[in-house]
């Protein structure tokens, strides 16, 4: 990679398909693992697997299918929490050694109902993969943590070398959107103090489309910067069932590049995936790779 000559992005978009494809599917059968390409059908399946360009990324979810929390616009099932899997942190770092990732992302429901709210399985996981390769790129998608410092710090203290956590929209739309347990100020000081007390990259999401105005989007993306967060990623707003949050509006592909520009340009973020299908961990590993350690 890295030729200039790379395939135009109208001929990316293909269903994933081929050996590899499968071989990642029986892995991930085998060892009853969830991940949220297949779970969501993603429809970067295709890009993110093969990394075509560059490493291949799948996200993991972690700690069950059900969360203790019920955000507006999230398919995941509320309550009725499960113990943990204390093999779960093993099996995911045997499989991500079997199939030879080179870029993880690890994430996971919310688990309020737990006394550390999951973090030392997150934190596990991490240790567990770095130790099989300490080459392997680990990002991890994490929960607030209900703000608690000591939570965030078991996180970073596991040496992941992405941390992400979203904001999900702009502050005037926190709540009907997510939880009435999350909260702008709380997601940010969560990213702030990763940057403040580690090199770890920081990288949060927000969705469009949800009735935001574009000086609230600017407001926040400079906020985002005023914490030091390093990347950021905006994607459309679907709504995944009737009984969710109605989409506002499609935001048109032109204004999303126009805020890729604003980001990498104006504000100085590493980089902005920007675009309607674009999720968290969109081509991570590739867009990683290419903005940090080229
Ligand atoms: Fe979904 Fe996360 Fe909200 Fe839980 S906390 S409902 S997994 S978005
Ligand atoms: Fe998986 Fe995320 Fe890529 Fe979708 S965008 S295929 S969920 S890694």
């Amino acid at each position: 990679s890295g030729t200039g000559r790379r395939k135009p992005d109208w001929l990316k978009m293909r269903p994933p398909s081929g050996r590899r494809f499968t071989d990642i599917k029986e892995t991930l059968r085998d060892r009853d693992l969830h991940t949220v390409c297949e779970e969501a059908n993603c429809p970067n399946m295709g890009e993110c697997w093969s990394g075509r360009n560059g490493p291949g990324t799948a996200t993991f979810m972690l700690m069950g299918d059900r969360c203790s929390r019920g955000c507006n616009f999230c398919d995941v099932e509320t309550g009725g929490m499960e113990a943990l899997d204390p093999d779960e942190p093993a099996n995911v770092a045997d499989a991500v050694a079997e199939i030879g990732l080179d870029y993880v992302v690890l994430t996971s429901v919310d688990r309020d109902d737990l006394p550390d709210q999951g973090a030392g399985h997150f934190a596990e996981t991490i240790r567990e993969i770095k130790d099989r390769d300490p080459g392997i790129l680990v990002e991890v998608l994490i929960p607030d943590f209900q703000g608690e410092p000591r939570l965030v710090r078991k996180i970073v203290d596991a040496g992941p070398d992405v941390i992400a956590h979203n904001v999900e929209t702009v502050e005037r739309l926190q709540w009907p959107v997510r939880d009435r347990r999350a909260g702008y100020e709380q997601s940010l000081s969560v990213l702030e103090q990763v940057s403040e007390e580690s090199d770890v990259y920081t990288k949060t999401s927000l969705m469009l489309g949800l009735g935001e105005y574009d000086h609230e989007i600017y407001q926040t993306l400079s906020d985002l910067r005023e914490a030091d967060v390093d990347i950021v990623t905006l994607g459309q707003y679907l709504q995944p069932s009737r009984s969710h949050l109605d989409v506002f509006e499609y935001v048109h592909p032109d204004a999303f590049e126009t805020w890729r520009r604003v980001a990498e340009e104006e504000l100085g973020f590493l980089y902005c995936a920007s675009g309607p299908m674009v999720r968290s961990s969109y081509k991570a590993g590739e867009l990683f790779v290419d903005a940090v350690l080229r």
